[in-house]
């Protein structure tokens, strides 16, 4: 802001469009594209054209001076990762078709980031060898790439993704969770500042193996994430946390709910049994085959729809598991259905296995499996339910009033790792006693590019685009309604608040009615609109607050002084 600028329309290289792109879902998607800030590339794949890059920089910046703050340090990893650190976590094949991977000339395996849990581990263990040397906090903003089934509405899912991942590193579960106590306020500071409303849900870290996890969630109806929220009291949880909420306390064994297996399972039954559509898609889902009970799930975003599933397994008998096939097995996990049916099919851990047991789970994180849970570790549930769905109204787990389901973007995600990655990777310092102390980790992300999306579904209105202060592309966005006079008085107001300090976009296209310059105007979105137009010659602009709408006409000191 200290750069006096002002960005000239007639030079600005992108080009505003009257119709929306034919693909475009949501409100985001469709104004950032005719607006002129992002230009799709490839599917989930986008180019920021000028516009966009700023606010894309200043949401990077918001992020950097508050991880800055906390005392997390800057660094910039690769992208491009070698196969080997992914083996070694066992991620290479738990991620399935989200990763990109690639082979160079040797032969070699490569794989674009998804996150860099692994590659932070390494960096650490060859810095760091004393305790003296932690904590630590590392944060890169940084292209991330998942190969995502379904990449949708333009930059809220991408298959390349801007990231604000940082890692802390610890030698003790009191450091850990002051790390994570200190990113936490930082991402409320982040997101008020950025002006996204935002609600902190907890969530279940499943396979990350870590103890604590909350997400941040900006509400939206674009969102996918589906969060519970209390009306009477401050509880709010993502639908995939809310089961172990609704577990009941330790020492109620009351009736396991079950559903009726019919005589001859099939695929259409099961179906019928769930309350689904033959046809749906499914994530996770824990049968009989044969009598075995298997997990089906399938890694990464990938999803089998359940008449397929019955090709691949006929003529194999698949039933549904009851809670009769859990009576005596310790061992097993059950099945957690979410609000959209079988697409969040979840399952929990019994946490009766014997810590160690190796068993793979569904984990309760949305595409993954758990292997080796340590129940009372990963999982704090005293008894599991057979199936729950959770719907409008259940009973709020803390006070009982009736919840309410709503949409909402996932913009943050916070979690204590413990020491999944440390233990993988031999990460030890020195500690305080000459012997070596394994480090516990916590992992923590901002989704950037999103960001932008998320501020623009919660502030958009029906005329365009409408930032907050704090990311928008400019301060002022001044027009210049018709030529000569207005034109002369549009570019004194520009260089006076630009002199000021302010960012001005000025619209000093020639050959545009005004109408037009003012709709653009509106759809770019800038927040104060000042327009030199009919009563230019005496020297009165009319200034427009965008969000509110709110015109007045003043002299053009007057405005400057409102604005500066
Ligand atoms: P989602 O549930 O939306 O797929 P995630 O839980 O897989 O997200 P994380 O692994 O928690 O994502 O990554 C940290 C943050 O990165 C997310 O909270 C989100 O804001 C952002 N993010 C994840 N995937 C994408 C994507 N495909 N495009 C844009 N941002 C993303
Ligand atoms: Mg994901
Ligand atoms: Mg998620
Ligand atoms: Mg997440």
């Amino acid at each position: 802001m200290s750069t006096p600028h002002v960005q000239r329309m007639s030079r600005l290289m992108a080009k505003t469009l009257r119709e929306d792109p034919a693909d475009a879902e949501t409100l985001s998607h469709r104004l950032l594209v005719r607006a002129g800030y992002v230009r799709r590339s490839s599917a989930g794949v986008w180019t920021w054209l000028p516009l966009g890059k700023r606010v894309l920089d200043n949401v990077s910046r918001v992020v950097r001076e508050e991880m800055d703050a906390i005392g997390a340090q800057e660094v910039l990893l690769p992208a491009l990762l070698p196969k080997e650190p992914y083996e070694v976590s066992g991620r290479w094949s738990e991620y399935g078709d989200l990763l990109f991977r690639l082979r160079d000339r040797k032969g070699a395996d490569y794989l674009l980031g998804p996150t860099h849990e692994e590659i932070f581990t390494l960096v650490v263990k060859d810095q760091c060898t004393s305790y003296k040397d932690l904590p630590v906090m590392l944060y890169q903003i940084q292209t991330k790439y998942r190969d995502e089934a379904r990449p949708r509405s333009g930059v809220l899912r991408g298959r390349e993704f801007q990231m604000k991942d940082s890692y802390s590193f610890d030698v003790s579960d009191e450091g850990l969770a002051q790390s994570y106590a200190l990113h936490r306020a930082a991402y409320q500071r982040i997101f008020t500042r950025l002006g996204l409303d935002h609600r902190i849900v907890s969530a279940v870290s499943g396979a990350m193996g870590g103890s604590a996890s909350e997400e941040f969630l900006a509400p939206a109806e674009a969102g996918e994430d589906t969060f519970a929220d209390c009306p009477s009291c401050d509880y709010a949880a993502n639908t995939e946390a809310v089961t172990f909420a609704l577990t009941p306390a330790a020492g109620d064994h009351g009736p396991v709910e079950e559903l009726d297996t019919p005589d001859t399972p099939t695929i259409e039954s099961l179906a019928a049994l769930l309350g689904v559509p033959a046809s749906a898609t499914l994530k996770n889902l824990l049968v009989k085959v044969d009598g075995e009970i298997v997990a089906v799930g399938v890694p990464g975003d990938r999803e089998v729809d359940l008449g397929k599933l019955g090709e691949h397994l006929a003529p194999a008998v698949v039933e549904l598991v009851t809670a009769e096939d859990f009576e005596g097995r310790p061992d097993l996990v059950r099945g957690y259905v979410g609000p959209q049916g079988l697409d969040k099919v979840r399952y929990l851990a019994d946490p009766r296995v014997a810590p160690g047991t190796a068993w793979v789970t569904g984990a309760n994180k949305a595409d993954a499996h758990a292997r080796n849970v340590v129940c009372g570790r990963d999982f704090e549930v005293d008894r599991y339910l057979d199936v729950v769905v959770v719907e409008p109204g259940d009973p709020c787990p803390s006070c009982g009033a009736g919840l309410r389901l709503d949409r909402a973007i996932e913009i943050g995600h916070i979690f204590q790792l413990g020491r999944k990655y440390a233990d993988a990777f031999g990460l030890d310092v020195l500690g305080k006693e000459g012997k070596p102390v394994r480090v516990t980790m916590g992992s923590y992300g901002i989704g950037v590019s999103r960001a932008v999306a998320a501020l623009a579904e919660q502030t958009a209105d029906e005329r365009g685009l409408s930032w907050p202060a704090a990311v928008a592309p400019a301060d002022v966005h001044v027009v210049a309604a018709g030529k000569a006079v207005p034109l002369a008085l549009a570019e004194q107001a520009a260089s006076a608040l630009s002199e000021a300090g302010l960012r001005v976009l000025l619209d000093d296209r020639p050959g545009l009615s005004p109408g037009v310059k003012l709709t653009d105007a509106e759809l770019i979105g800038v927040p104060w609109i000042l327009v030199a137009g009919r009563r230019s010659a005496d020297g009165v602009v009319e200034l427009q607050h965008r969000a509110t709408g709110h015109r007045e006409e003043l002299a053009l000191p007057e405005a400057l002084t409102r604005l500066t």
